[in-house]
């Protein structure tokens, strides 16, 4: 059965999310003194670590997005010894400079604007509200994609079979048609195979081997996923 509806997931997958928080970190790390009592380095793995934590914890309904937000940045304070006072403040900096940081993924841009001309395209992300629909429109990706679906609006977010349940609907066509291309191998490929779609896995650096590998194909070239549409 070949696709005729190909998904694509946002964060690292076509924008580069991780270059983006990087660079806004490093300029808030110069734009504070009190965060220079340590590295860049050690506060950006600090932050790292403790943000994935929370995001798990948000994806698992135990907290909300606006404690999230508060509590990275305090509680990366905290774990450093830094007084933790402004990071209020300093989290409402670093998400300025982030949404001005946003770039392509290397090869995506090209590669959807080839398969939009041969398939029907949407968007399935996690993230907030405002800041996905930013990005959205930062890309200008409503000039390739007809169909998008960030997972505040179903309240569920990926792997959670609700989220693959209401794009299916979306796309209007049978599950096996479905593609979905994505970084993470957990919310988008096993969310993807578990609701009966066919999945596309960026595995960038290529460093990530699984026993078992549920993905129909494993690329970090997005030429190697161009090939296997065939656009
Ligand atoms: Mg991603």
């Amino acid at each position: 059965m070949k696709s005729t509806f190909v998904f694509f997931d946002l964060d690292n997958t076509l924008l580069d999310h991780s270059s983006a928080e990087k660079s806004a970190q490093k300029i808030t790390h110069e734009s504070f003194p009190e965060l220079q009592q340590v590295s860049l380095d050690e506060w950006l793995e600090t932050y790292r670590a403790i943000n994935h934590r929370l995001w798990e914890r948000y994806q698992r309904d135990e907290i909300d997005r606006y404690e999230l937000q508060k509590t990275r940045f305090s509680a990366t304070m905290k774990s450093l010894n830094l007084n933790p006072e402004k990071s209020s403040e300093i989290g409402a900096t670093y998400m300025e400079f982030y949404r001005t940081h946003w770039q392509w993924v290397t090869g995506a841009k090209q590669a959807l604007t080839n398969v939009s001309e041969k398939y029907k395209t949407g968007i399935i992300t996690n993230g907030f509200k405002e800041t996905q629909q930013l990005k959205i429109e930062q890309l200008k990706l409503k000039s390739y994609c007809s169909e998008f679906l960030i997972s505040e609006d179903v309240g569920k977010m990926k792997p959670h079979p609700l989220v693959f349940d209401r794009a299916t609907e979306m796309a209007g066509v049978p599950r096996d048609q479905i593609l979905y291309v994505g970084d993470s191998y957990s919310s988008d490929i096993l969310g993807g195979k578990n609701a009966g779609w066919r999945t596309a896995w960026y595995n960038a650096p290529a460093v990530d081997q699984l026993p078992e590998n549920r993905a129909d194909i494993t690329f970090s070239r997005f030429d190697d996923l161009l090939d296997f549409l065939d656009v």
